[in-house]
């Protein structure tokens, strides 16, 4: 069953577009990926470069093999190593 973008407003979702594809979110999600995703604070977390870390790898190719599906924030990991930043130690 369909819901009404009226509907959907109201429940705090709604649509745009994103690489090209009309997609759903959550209002409160929208534009916070980088926030809420662990890898982005990861030492591990080198996307594009060949030392990127293995479980984001594979997370990037279910994403872009996927036709529905355009991000997915790592939540929990049992791998992550927080990155520290200059000034993090006293
Ligand atoms: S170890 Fe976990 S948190 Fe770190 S980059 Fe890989 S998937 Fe992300």
């Amino acid at each position: 069953m369909k819901i009404s973008k009226a509907e959907a407003d109201r429940k705090g979702f709604h649509q745009f577009i994103h690489h090209d594809t009309l997609v759903w979110a959550s209002r409160a999600d929208r534009g916070q990926h980088r926030n809420r995703c662990l890898c982005y604070s990861c030492k591990a977390f080198h996307p594009g470069e060949e030392n990127n870390c293995p479980h984001a790898e594979e997370l990037f190719d279910l994403l872009t093999s996927s036709n529905a599906i355009h991000t997915a924030p790592v939540a929990e990991c049992e791998d992550f190593e927080i990155e520290l930043e200059e000034g993090d130690l006293v």
